[in-house]
């Protein structure tokens, strides 16, 4: 694909699925795919934590609960995020919007631009086998947020304030169901091969 073309492809994308369904690693390969930047709110909090910024001091304690930080917070953080150039055509958010508020909030956002999404992955895991890969990823990565108390504070907070959120996407037509089940390289085909098919085709696939 020639250099002009690359210019002109845009891809708003949103990753979703419950906590543990492999979301961050398939968001940075189909990020990659689509040259936009993989954006991840929860990175971008556990960043601030582990630098001790201002931010990571007020969000702190709330990550260790497994609860969610406030939408006002949530949202200043990804307007200014998706202002950065890099952003300018596309980007693919991960763990955000996870309530309603937010939704409407990027909606506005990126209609102020004369922007809208594209598309929303969803990745479809089975649950005891999100939660077997939740306790790995916790003793592998010594995450200080990922207790067995909170990872199920943080399932049952997907499903009761997320999941719904899911059913306004399908609405709008965004939705893309994938199997999140298999090999890494397997997952993201099938999600390139499913964006494709909505005319969403990576440069280089
Ligand atoms: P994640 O890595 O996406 O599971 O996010 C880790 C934690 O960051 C969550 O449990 C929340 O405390 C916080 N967080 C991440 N994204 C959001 C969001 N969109 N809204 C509110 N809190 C969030």
């Amino acid at each position: 694909m020639t250099r002009t073309a690359l210019r002109t492809l845009t891809a708003r994308l949103l990753i979703v699925g419950p906590p543990g369904a492999g979301k961050g690693t398939q968001a940075s390969r189909i990020a990659a795919a689509y040259g936009v930047p993989a954006i991840s709110t929860g990175d971008i909090f556990r960043a601030n934590i582990s630098q001790g910024t201002p931010l990571g001091v007020r969000v702190q304690a709330i990550l260790d609960s497994g609860g969610l930080v406030s939408d006002a917070l949530t949202n200043e953080i990804v307007a200014d995020r998706l202002a950065e150039p890099d952003a300018e055509h596309g980007f693919l958010l991960d763990g955000y919007p996870r309530t309603e508020e937010q939704v409407r909030f990027l909606d506005e956002l990126l209609d102020a631009d004369g922007q809208r999404l594209d598309a929303v992955v969803r990745l479809l895991a089975d649950e005891d086998e999100v939660v077997r890969r939740l306790r790995l990823r916790a003793i592998e990565l010594g995450r200080s947020d990922d207790t067995e108390e909170v990872i199920r504070h943080r399932q049952d907070l997907y499903a009761r304030e997320t999941a719904p959120l899911i059913a306004m996407f399908a609405e709008r037509g965004l939705l893309v169901e994938v199997d999140g089940l298999g090999a890494v390289d397997e997952v993201t085909a099938r999600i390139l091969g499913a964006l494709a098919e909505r005319g969403l085709v990576a440069p280089g696939v």
